[in-house]
């Protein structure tokens, strides 16, 4: 079936992007991000995706997202990186989720969800070595530690994982960079003083896998990279290749006259008299309001700035003279290589990261896999 607009996904690149960080992660394993649809490219598909590429972690933000990977029959280990009170923590335990723990309160829940699926849960201690926000420092971190090693005493937990999280990496050189792996380093060694037996210590996202080759320790977790979109701007694309492609068949194509007010408010006027073509998605697809008159898109081999505001299902661009037909495709963004606007150039010019651009792309755009193999 035909459909107005898509997501088109190049699984191969994702694959490739592991790949290329792996050969950098020099023997440390790869955990691929999949939280939030794996950043908007569909869970299932890019997990597979990320796990042929030579991933062999998967991790997300949530434990509905490893539940959903469970039941897709995704069976690698799966790291659930929040904890928030009363998940069912029974369920991913039976489920054999591995679960991050950087509260005692969590660590109480963990230990009655074990109980209750007759099974030890697997936990990595999520030590705040200067991110502030979730995990456990000073006396809190000894008291989480001594915790945890108890419940692993008894049988309940298996304390198979130390890890971190950044609050600099995109910004080389950012002294607190040097601070928290000195941090994490010592939080490490403070837990392993008192008995912890760790399989994997992990801190490194997409930036510092790529620039910090003392951050990989056992594994490294990148997200935006996986996807081919760099986390360090101003540092290229360390040859990632996006995997998102997004576009629209123009809908109606009118020619009007020069002075013509165009979409809500009439924030775009024609100078001469224009072929506008209206594009089908709009701000309840993902694309940003506040991208009227300022993005472009590729439409009849030419790039064309949005005409006017966006509107929820829908926005124009002004042709000029030259011509479209209704059903020619438009790209909004992708790898740039047929000259679009690539996911970095949209957040650019809005003043945001591309995690948001991708992420964003809402649900009412159907993910398109072309080339996958069936
Ligand atoms: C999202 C996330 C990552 C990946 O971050 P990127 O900057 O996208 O590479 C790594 N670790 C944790 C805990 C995360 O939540």
């Amino acid at each position: 079936m035909r459909v107005p607009a898509e997501a088109r996904v190049d699984l191969g690149a994702i694959g490739d992007n592991i790949g290329l960080l792996r050969e950098r992660a020099r023997g440390a394993e790869v955990m691929a991000m999949v939280k939030a649809e794996a950043y908007g490219h569909g869970l299932v598909e890019a997990a597979g995706a990320a796990l042929a590429g030579g991933a062999s972690w998967l991790g997300v933000a949530k434990l509905a997202e490893a539940l959903r990977l469970r039941d897709a029959g995704v069976t690698v280990r799966t790291l659930v990186c929040i904890g928030v009170p009363g998940e069912p923590y029974a369920e991913a335990v039976a489920k054999d989720v591995d679960l991050t723990v950087g509260a005692v309160w969590l660590l109480d829940e963990v230990v009655r969800a074990a109980e209750r699926a007759g099974r030890q849960a697997r936990i990595h201690l999520k030590a705040d070595t200067g991110m502030t926000r979730g995990g456990a420092s000073g006396a809190d971190w000894e008291a989480l530690v001594d915790a945890a090693l108890k419940a692993e005493a008894a049988g309940q937990v298996r304390v198979v994982g130390v890890m971190s999280h950044f609050a600099c990496a995109d910004e080389p050189g950012h002294p607190s960079i040097a601070a928290q792996l000195g941090a994490f380093t010592e939080m490490a060694a403070h837990a392993e003083k008192a008995g912890a037996r760790f399989e994997v210590r992990h801190i490194a996202n997409s930036a510092a896998a790529l620039t910090l080759p003392e951050a990989r320790f056992d594994l490294v977790r990148p997200g935006i990279a996986t996807y081919g979109l760099t986390p360090v701007p101003r540092l290229g694309t360390f040859g990632l290749r996006p995997a998102m492609t997004l576009v629209a068949d123009a809908a109606l194509v009118k020619r009007v006259p020069a002075g013509r007010g165009v979409s809500y408010g009439h924030t775009y006027t024609t100078r001469a008299a224009a072929n506008l073509a209206v594009v089908p998605v709009g701000y309840g697809d993902g694309i940003p309001r506040n991208g009227s008159n300022l993005l472009e898109v590729l439409a009849g081999g030419r790039r064309r700035t949005i005409a006017g505001r966006v509107c929820m299902d829908q926005f124009v661009i002004d042709l000029g003279d030259d011509r479209l037909a209704a059903g020619d495709e438009v790209i909004l963004f992708g790898p740039g290589d047929r000259g679009e606007p690539t996911a970095q150039e949209w957040a650019d010019a809005l003043g945001t990261i591309s995690y948001e651009i991708v992420t964003r792309i809402g649900s009412r755009v159907p993910r398109a896999y072309p080339g996958r193999a069936l």
